[in-house]
């Protein structure tokens, strides 16, 4: 039997607002534990939210980013649990009236484009963190830290629309990249700032109503998403072909050893007693509000790639990369400008500066060759001082050393040998040394070119001007 997965996620974002969602505390990532509190989000008798307009704003904005219809009235509803890193037993969310729904999402896998529904996008405050005992000294206890709390989130509920843990990744990363282009949301994975639950079930393919869900919590990086649902799509597989039945459970991704394993059953599943949240007037966004909002819109990753194939004719992929980010977007449209040469510009970065920057995961924010010094680079290679291959190791340097191009080539004598007598003689030598490939040459093989250039360009430790090379060794092949 042939089975097909069925997958929706739940991405929770943290807001960059300075303060939280119902008080002023900073949400500054890091401080002391506790250090960031104050009777509002430690829930004390008494205390009342306010609610923070900042963070609605980024909420709207998501909603407007995802095509979703902003709705003019939300409410906020209590969630009521008990947990140690929930003061007030109860977290603020909103329920069956959110602020954003009916969105979509369009993302791309193997060269396709297919479009994710998006249910809704709802206001939230973060809960507090629990830090289980790290030292010998603190085993077995566990720690509370409550600066987190209330801080503010929003929650992208997807439709079930997704088939593959491809897709999966991919509509983690769109959702990621435009947060991140918009400026709600650092988007840090690690500080627990982006993070998604993934619900999956499989069904016979051709049925159509839906298998049961089991769902995957606290997902926080694009590659663990993949491999988690990878993963529970085969362990179901196997069990309903053991003839098991898949319960409803939430079930917990160890990274570690590449498993999912049982967390909780639906049956032990919080029953959370929603209600409105009486301390808070429904929440109202206006049209100019809104309108306000669209306007201040930066331009968004599909709309930025679209433009750049078609102003700086770039390929899909190309301009897929240099989009993918804000910062390495406007990094890439300073150096056209600069430069003055579209292709050459996305070689550079897509090849050399995308490659060293990987090796070291940094981000082009803290790249130590910025578009000027790369355009000087590239203004060298074009007039010819130095060849574009010595141009790559004179990039590496620069990377390394933050000198300028000009620096690092004196230094290093690699200026470009375009003497005509001096590169003459290298070619006299290739020549001689390889009488066979000459043979071969005059007999009609014209494609050795390619191996005599190569030989010289060696021979001259990459500095030849491979024009000149081309010309001088046509006259003496008599090609
Ligand atoms: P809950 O609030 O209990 O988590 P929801 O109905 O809001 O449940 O669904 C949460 C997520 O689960 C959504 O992203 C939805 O698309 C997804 N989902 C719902 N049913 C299924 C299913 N049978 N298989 C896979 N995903 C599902
Ligand atoms: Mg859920
Ligand atoms: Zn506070």
């Amino acid at each position: 039997m042939n089975y097909e997965p069925v997958i929706g996620l739940e991405v929770h974002v943290q807001l960059k607002t300075e303060s939280k969602l119902f008080c002023g505390c900073s949400t500054k990532y890091g401080a002391g534990p506790n250090s960031q509190v104050c009777p509002v989000c430690l829930g004390m008798p008494g205390v009342l939210p306010v609610l923070n307009r900042r963070a609605v704003e980024y909420a709207v904005m998501m909603g407007l980013a995802t095509g979703s219809r902003i709705n003019h009235e939300s409410v906020f509803a209590r969630k009521n649990y008990f947990y140690p890193d929930l003061p007030k037993g109860y977290q603020i969310s909103q329920y069956e009236e959110p602020l954003v729904e009916d969105g979509h999402m369009d993302i791309e896998v193997d060269a396709a484009t297919k479009r994710i529904g998006i249910t809704r996008i709802h206001m939230e405050e973060d809960a507090g963190k629990l830090n289980h005992g790290a030292t010998a000294e603190e085993a077995g206890s566990s720690f509370v830290d409550l600066n987190r709390t209330c801080v503010p989130l929003i929650e992208i509920v997807s439709e079930p629309d997704i088939r593959t843990p491809d897709e999966a990744s991919a509509y983690l990363k769109a959702i990621h990249d435009i947060v991140v282009y918009l400026g709600i949301s650092d988007g840090n994975m690690d500080e627990g700032s982006f993070r998604c639950d993934a619900n999956v079930s499989v069904r016979p393919v051709g049925q159509e109503e839906f298998g049961t869900r089991t769902e995957m919590k606290n997902i926080n990086s694009f590659k663990f998403v993949k491999d988690a649902i990878s993963y529970e799509i085969d362990r179901q597989i196997e069990a309903i072909e053991d003839g098991e039945k898949i319960v409803q459970e939430t079930r917990l991704w160890d990274s570690q050893r590449g498993v999912t394993v049982s967390m909780r059953s639906k049956e032990e599943a919080h029953d959370y007693r929603y209600f409105p949240e009486p301390d808070l007037m429904p929440l109202v966004v206006t049209e100019e509000m809104i309108s306000d909002l669209k306007d201040s819109l930066p331009e968004l990753p599909a709309a930025k790639k679209v433009r750049f194939i078609e102003e700086y004719n770039l390929p899909p992929y190309d301009a897929g990369v240099l989009t993918s980010e804000r910062p390495l977007a406007d990094y890439y449209e300073e150096t056209v400008k600069l430069a003055g040469d579209a292709k050459v510009a996305s070689n550079w970065i897509m090849g050399e500066l995308l490659r060293l920057l990987n090796e070291e995961n940094r981000s082009i924010e803290d790249c130590p060759v910025g578009p000027e010094a790369l355009t000087e680079l590239i203004g060298m290679i074009k007039k010819g001082a130095i060849s574009n291959k010595v141009g790559k190791d004179v990039f590496e340097e620069m990377y390394k050393s933050k000198k300028s191009a000009e620096a690092v080539v004196k230094e290093k004598g690699l200026t470009q040998i375009s003497d005509t007598g001096e590169l003459s003689g290298a070619i006299d030598k290739v020549l001689s040394a390889n009488p066979d490939e000459v043979e071969r040459f005059r007999g009609g093989e014209t494609k050795l070119m390619g191996f005599f250039v190569g030989q010289t360009m060696k021979a001259t430790r990459g500095q030849g001007n491979p024009g000149l090379i081309n010309k001088l060794l046509k006259e003496k092949l008599g090609g």
